[in-house]
């Protein structure tokens, strides 16, 4: 963000209780950007094949995640992430439980991750463009690459 959302000047970092903000330069103005996360639904999607991996279309090519999306306004954590495995896969999801919360900071994001089943045959939607089926037992050594925070996922699920 470079300008101000409402009065349009430039943005200068500003002091705000000891850390440095984007702020307004206009003291009647007041506007501060505090660059809040933005929440993300994850999900290890497991069928009776194995856990399910895609890769986004906008992607470098080799990569594949677990699978995630953005909440709708004043949707659940959970129906997002069951309507986005649903929409992304065309799969039935049933019995999600939540694995954990995530800080991934250079998103600015906070992962919300489960665990679900799903069923079905898989038909991928524009978002995506390859996908995957790994055995559990074949998890802990899959190549992740930059991937930290699916292979952290990952390994915690594994662990539990
Ligand atoms: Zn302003």
């Amino acid at each position: 963000m470079k300008y101000c959302p409402l009065c349009t000047q430039p943005l200068r970092l500003m002091s705000h209780d000891a850390t440095q903000r984007l702020s307004c330069p206009d003291s009647a103005c007041g506007f501060v950007f505090w660059d809040k996360p933005v929440p993300v639904v994850a999900a290890i999607v497991e069928t009776p094949e194995g856990v399910v991996l895609a890769h986004n279309r906008a992607w470098p090519e080799g990569l594949f995640s677990v699978i995630s999306g953005f909440l709708e306004s004043a949707e659940s954590p959970q129906a997002a992430i069951e309507r986005e495995t649903a929409e992304e896969l065309g799969l039935t999801v049933h019995d999600a439980a939540l694995l954990g919360l995530y800080p991934l900071p250079e998103q600015n994001q906070l992962i919300i991750a489960y665990h679900l089943r799903a069923e079905g045959s898989i038909t991928l939607n524009e978002e995506l463009d390859a996908f995957k089926i790994i055995p559990a037992t074949q998890l802990g050594d899959y190549d992740f690459g930059p991937l930290t925070l699916t292979r952290r996922l990952l390994d915690d699920w594994l662990a539990a």
